[in-house]
């Protein structure tokens, strides 16, 4: 008997962006697959099996979830934000699609989350109102020239660019040359919002100007978005503002 895998998007942090369709593909797994500290923010009922597993282990875990579901278990693996961006999902078809035939009988349920782009954007108001590119910023699994080419693409685009792992211990110039990039692209007064650890205790959120804006605004829990030249800022009193991006663009 072939089980399920159900590939789960925890939201941003707060239990609150937890989608009942989220909620209720968790409450019927056996067994609980992911990150530890992803998992940390489950509450697992008795009787189910957590396998917490380090950050880079993906395709380890991948690979147990299908086992699992061969042995005829319902399994829930877990990702922070929307599970299908820049996280699990994207590991398990890669998996599946490494067993051929026997790949086509796996039963797989992926569920949305809410992503940490659309939480942050949230926090300032509308920032992606606009036309926008996600772009990792992780040169883990692709090369640093790959990134720069995309990032300078998107931004000659005009593009709203919200870029994801920005930095990391292991990373830590790579910000620094983006932004050096655009400063090349963009204008200086180009809003850039720095949203650290959205919708957890921890939160906080800066905005900088693209001349001011520097990578020691980010760690690792942070959203980077930088504007187009369509993005405004209105003041919201408290010297804070919000940030949006027209619905209607200019001719290029
Ligand atoms: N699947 C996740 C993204 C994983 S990549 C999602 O859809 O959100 C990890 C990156 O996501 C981090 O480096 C950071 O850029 C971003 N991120 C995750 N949670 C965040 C949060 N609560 N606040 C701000 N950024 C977050």
């Amino acid at each position: 008997m072939s089980g399920h895998i159900h590939v789960v998007g925890l939201g941003p942090g707060d239990a609150a962006h937890v989608t009942p369709a989220a909620s209720a593909a968790l409450a019927q797994a056996g067994h609980l697959i992911g990150y530890g500290p992803y998992l940390a923010r489950v509450s697992a009922r008795p009787g189910q099996v957590i396998h917490a597993s380090d950050n880079r282990a993906e395709m380890e875990r991948a690979h147990h979830a299908l086992s699992l579901a061969a042995a005829g278990e319902t399994v829930a693996i877990v990702s922070s934000g929307d599970a299908g961006i820049f996280a699990m999902a994207a590991t398990l078809f890669e998996a599946i699609e490494t067993l051929g035939e026997a790949g086509q009988r796996v039963d797989v349920t992926v569920v949305p989350g809410v992503t940490a782009m659309v939480a942050a954007a949230a926090r300032l108001g509308a920032p992606l109102g606009h036309d926008f590119c996600a772009i990792s910023l992780s040169d883990n699994l692709k090369p640093w020239e790959t990134i720069l080419g995309r990032v300078r693409a998107a931004a000659e685009a005009d593009f709203v660019l919200a870029f994801y792992n920005p930095i990391s211990k292991a990373r830590l110039w790579q910000l620094g040359e983006i932004l050096k990039l655009l400063r090349t692209i963009r204008a200086p007064r180009t809003p850039v919002i720095f949203a650290t650890a959205i919708s957890r205790p921890d939160e906080h959120v800066q905005v900088a100007d693209l001349a001011n804006a520097e990578p020691k605004m980010a760690d690792m829990r942070t959203l980077v978005i930088v504007g187009s030249s369509a993005s405004r800022c209105v003041p919201r009193g408290d010297d804070d503002v919000w940030i949006y991006t027209p619905r209607r663009a200019a001719a290029a």
